[in-house]
């Protein structure tokens, strides 16, 4: 076969890369801090033991595999857009949320990503933070769009640069797409504050912004999940036009189950039910239906009021433990390793992951050295921190900084 001879090998993906070499290291103190998922205080994946109730519930059914609509399990998504906008949100409460089920947050939004692309026009730009999570641009620029950048990080405090931030936006286009982290951002786990926040939606209404919100974290970040709704809400309750993406692999523990939504706030149900057929017709040659297994999980999470409350209970159990380890990081690097750096941003810092402001040479040198495995951009997961680790962690991070 020769047709494919011209392929070129593509570059391995950053993050798989790190996760590769680590299975690699034979040591017995190796840490992998690069991977984005959940592991409990022994450094295990963790299954919420409200998912595997709602499963056990599932199987006794003996519920049949046919096909589910187009934008999935209507229970489901009426869940997931009160989960998000809360259940006082006026455009909930008047149905005019266009919203589908999809694939976590991924697929939920290049599902979005392809309906700017058709409803907005090709030549429509995205503006992203600098950095943002790197499958973002993938996403974009495979659905056809263009993204530039907002400065997001003063990479010489580790915190926002709220000057840089409103000075960029003030500078795009009126009637731009903004892309924004609803809570927990990812890589730099740097947030804007509640006041920032009303900076940011005063320049995006000013100039008329459509907000593509991507929600991967909420209830994850702080334990409360309308406490991590407040950006979102914040733009919806000011009747901004809004486009949400939204995963339930971190909060859930859902991962693989593939599970989120897409949902596109309208200004009446006429206009909802007119989105919402486009995008249907979107969705329809790009994978058919979603998948039903992990939509009956989070349904019965959401609509069980004790599974729910159990969930609740867990979900604050997760961020609890990871907030304790960037304190607990921070104390042994001020406290018990006398290091004389400004360590505030791992505490200040909120969600799965913190921007240590490790340069790629100390990247480098954790591996190689210490058998610390973190991305080349210094962003280390929390949820690979434990009581275990933690002060090894700490010792490194001083060596290598010193
Ligand atoms: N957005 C952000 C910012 C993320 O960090 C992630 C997960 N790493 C996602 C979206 C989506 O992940 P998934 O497709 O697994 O839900």
């Amino acid at each position: 076969i020769t047709a494919w001879a011209n392929v070129p090998m593509g570059p391995p993906d950053p993050i798989l890369g790190v996760v590769e070499a680590f299975k690699k290291d034979t040591s017995d103190i190796k840490v992998n801090l690069s991977v984005g998922a959940y592991r409990d205080d022994s450094g295990k994946p963790r299954v919420l033991d409200c998912v595997r109730k709602a499963e056990d519930f599932i199987i006794s059914q003996r519920l049949d595999k046919e096909y589910i609509p187009i934008i999935g399990l209507d229970s489901f998504n009426q869940a997931a857009i009160k989960f998000a906008y809360g259940e006082n949100s006026a455009p909930l409460k008047e149905n005019r949320i266009a919203v589908a089920q999809s694939l976590s947050g991924t697929g939920s939004l290049r599902v979005a990503a392809s309906y700017i692309q058709r409803f907005m026009g090709s030549n429509t730009t995205i503006l992203v933070p600098k950095p943002t999570w790197g499958n973002h641009l993938s996403v974009f620029h495979d659905a056809g769009l263009k993204t530039t950048d907002y400065r997001y990080l003063n990479k010489s405090t580790n915190s926002l640069d709220i000057q840089g931030f409103l000075s960029d936006i003030e500078a795009a286009p009126n009637g731009s797409v903004i892309l924004l982290h609803g809570c927990a951002h990812n890589p730099t786990g740097v947030d804007p504050s509640p006041e920032q926040w009303k900076q940011i939606m005063e320049v995006s209404q000013r100039k008329k912004f459509v907000n593509f919100f991507d929600v991967a974290y909420q209830g994850f970040a702080s334990g409360d999940p309308h406490k991590d709704a407040y950006s979102l809400r914040l733009f919806t309750d000011n009747n901004l036009p809004i486009i949400l993406a939204q995963s339930f692999a971190k909060n859930m523990g859902l991962y693989g189950e593939r599970i989120g939504a897409v949902s596109i706030v309208c200004n009446d149900v006429e206009e909802k039910n007119r989105v919402l057929s486009q995008m249907k017709i979107l969705i329809r040659p790009l994978y058919s239906s979603p998948p039903i297994s992990g939509a009956r999980i989070a349904e019965r999470i959401f609509n069980d009021p004790s599974l729910n409350k159990e969930w609740l209970t867990e979900l604050k159990g997760m961020a609890d433990r990871i907030i304790e380890m960037r304190s607990l990081l921070k104390s042994h690097l001020v406290n018990d390793f006398n290091s004389k750096l400004n360590w505030d941003h791992i505490t200040s810092q909120i969600g799965m992951f913190c921007f240590t402001g490790m340069t790629p040479e100390q990247v480098v040198r954790l591996r190689d050295e210490f058998h610390i495995y973190l991305t080349s951009n210094g962003r280390i997961s929390v949820a690979g921190v434990n009581s275990k680790n933690v002060r090894y962690i700490a010792e490194s991070f001083h060596k290598v900084t010193q």
